[in-house]
């Protein structure tokens, strides 16, 4: 078993287990226990921010955003959900999300990320989630740290 990084966030990874493997271990964890699927939000931003080029570029600072408004403010999922909900209506929004092979979220420069998805699976199922708000936090600081919220 050798180890490597992972070429988007740069966390120390087993190379046999891709960031992706723990991103579907967290999604099975919140299946299984649906109690976890309260941070469900926060999983997927974490995970997204840090692997940038999943996002287009609006969609990379659209979803900052959205993790800014959550760590700065006490508004819900569901409250966010709705208020965004013309923004992410297909119909309506006037940009694309998801990350083409053309445009993609980068940052200008790297961003020192102090926890990964593997960080989180490997403090287990019980500890989800106080894990995934920790990680939340960990995302928040390290884009703030880098100049990249607004
Ligand atoms: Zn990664």
């Amino acid at each position: 078993m050798s180890t490597s990084r992972c070429p988007n966030c740069g966390a120390q990874i087993d190379s046999e287990t891709p960031c992706e493997t723990y991103f579907h271990q967290m999604l099975f964890w919140e299946s299984e226990v649906p109690a976890l699927g309260v941070v469900h939000h926060y999983l997927v931003l974490c995970y997204y921010i840090q692997h940038p080029h999943l996002y287009s570029p609006e969609g990379l600072r659209f979803s900052i955003g959205e993790l800014e408004e959550f760590i700065e403010t006490d508004i819900t999922a569901a409250q966010m959900r709705e208020k965004i909900a013309s923004d992410v209506n297909s119909r309506t929004r006037k940009f694309k999300i998801k990350g083409t092979p053309e445009a993609y979220g980068a940052y200008p420069q790297p961003v020192a990320w102090t926890m990964n998805a593997a960080d989180v699976v490997a403090r287990g199922r019980d500890h989800y989630i106080d894990s995934v708000s920790q990680w939340a936090k960990s995302v928040y600081d390290a884009l703030k740290g880098t100049g990249q919220l607004s």
